[in-house]
């Protein structure tokens, strides 16, 4: 199916230093996991910005299209021009706003779908379709603000903006939609109130004689939190990654993460005690120990915050990252692992064995959230798309 499978050798090249691997099996269980908790009305839009938050956006979205998955949301125009340039050809939903006579034009081209937040913007894309001539009708989603303070117009307004839309020349409604603030939030009551808000919205633009074909509100949290909430389609990142938004919607449906991070061994030295590590020698040695250095460093998306404070998986073992991540390298302590070689292989997420690193901690030790770590692997590592049967975690020892 893909050029890597066909050709294992150059596979094996780009596992020189350090890459991320990206196992496709894991995201199709995923979308079928997620699928098998939608009624039959429900699509799914896999939403797969910011490259697939990291995982590869053209393979990703063949795997999920082939996993059924139907639409794909992408944050920008030229996320979305990567994808068509690809071959691919599923309804594109652009999740930002654009407003520009040149972005209305590439969207046009492309065959995307953009988000309208304002009548104004409705207005220049009307006109600027007219301009152009020759296109039928774009399909535009109308984004209502219930409670994000983020894109849309106020819920309070729904019924004007999308009457206005409604009779525009030029583009046709294809959905209304909104966005949650707190979905992850053990405590529903700002996710009911924003979705009484929608509900009220509706309704008003309902009494307006318009009927949207089609409704949606629902992240991945949401998704997993309750059925009322998928309307006609639910549009999901993170739960495609195969995390859980939230510890308390952990097995809601059975998710295993698709990237695993690793790099190659390159230096293995004994230091005696009192010696120091890396830059501000951070680390000193209490001891005689045998340590490390890796390829992969903080240029390769590995937060320098981390530095000291998370451990790493070699042959099996779980040995602790030492001293300050440098740009390109960092060390380990390896006393534990006598029989380390230079060129062995280091797991920084992902599985080794019976154990298993999360992205989620990672977000813990730093206090922020797993979206932002997947996120924050550079294009340096390659990704290299793999497709091996995965345990469920719960099959996995978990340290923590
Ligand atoms: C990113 C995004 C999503 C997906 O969010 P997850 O929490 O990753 O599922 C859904 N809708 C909108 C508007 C987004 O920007």
């Amino acid at each position: 199916m893909l050029s890597w499978d066909q050709s294992p050798s150059l596979a094996l090249m780009q596992r020189e230093r350090a890459w991320v691997e990206v196992n496709l099996a894991a995201i199709a269980h995923n979308v079928r996991q997620i699928r098998s908790l939608l009624a039959a009305r429900t699509a799914l839009m896999a939403v797969i910005k910011a490259d697939a938050y990291g995982h590869g956006a053209t393979t990703i979205a063949q795997t999920v299209l082939q996993a059924g998955a139907t639409w794909l949301g992408v944050a920008t125009i030229p996320e979305g021009i990567e994808l068509r340039e690809a071959g691919i050809d599923a309804p594109i939903l652009v999740l930002g706003a654009n407003h520009t006579p040149e972005q209305i034009r590439a969207i046009a081209h492309w065959q995307l779908q953009p988000t309208l937040c304002t009548p104004r913007q409705a207005l220049n894309f009307s006109e600027t379709m007219a301009e152009l001539g020759g296109y039928s009708p774009l399909p535009v989603h109308l984004k209502l603000d219930t409670g994000m303070s983020r894109l849309g117009t106020s819920w309070e307004q729904a019924a004007e903006f999308v009457h206005l839309v409604h009779r525009l020349p030029n583009l046709s409604i294809a959905s209304v939609y909104s966005h949650l603030a707190t979905a992850d939030d053990p405590n529903p009551a700002v996710m009911n109130l924003q979705q009484q808000r929608f509900e009220a919205a509706i309704a008003q633009i309902r009494a307006t004689g318009v009927t949207p074909p089609r409704l949606h509100l629902a992240n991945s949290a949401a998704t997993l939190a309750d059925p009322a909430l998928h309307y006609d389609l639910v549009r999901v990142g993170l739960a495609i990654y195969g995390l859980y938004p939230a510890a308390h919607q952990q097995g809601v449906v059975d998710l295993r993460p698709a990237l695993q991070v690793k790099a190659r061994v390159t230096q293995v030295k004994t230091i005696s005690p009192g010696t120091g590590v890396s830059y501000g020698h951070q680390f000193v040695a209490d001891r005689e120990l045998r340590m490390a250095v890796v390829g992969i460093g903080y240029a390769d998306g590995v937060p320098r915050n981390l530095s000291n404070r998370i451990h790493v998986l070699v042959r099996g073992q779980r040995v602790p990252q030492i001293g300050a991540v440098t740009m390109d390298q960092m060390m380990i302590d390896v006393s534990q692992v006598p029989d380390l070689q230079e060129g062995d292989v280091v797991t920084l997420l992902g599985r080794d064995g019976h154990q298993w690193l999360s992205a989620d901690d990672w977000a813990q030790v730093l206090g922020t959230i797993s979206w932002e770590i997947l996120c924050g692997f550079k294009h340096r590592l390659p990704r290299i798309a793999v497709s091996q049967s995965f345990a469920s975690r719960e099959s996995v020892q978990k340290f923590k």
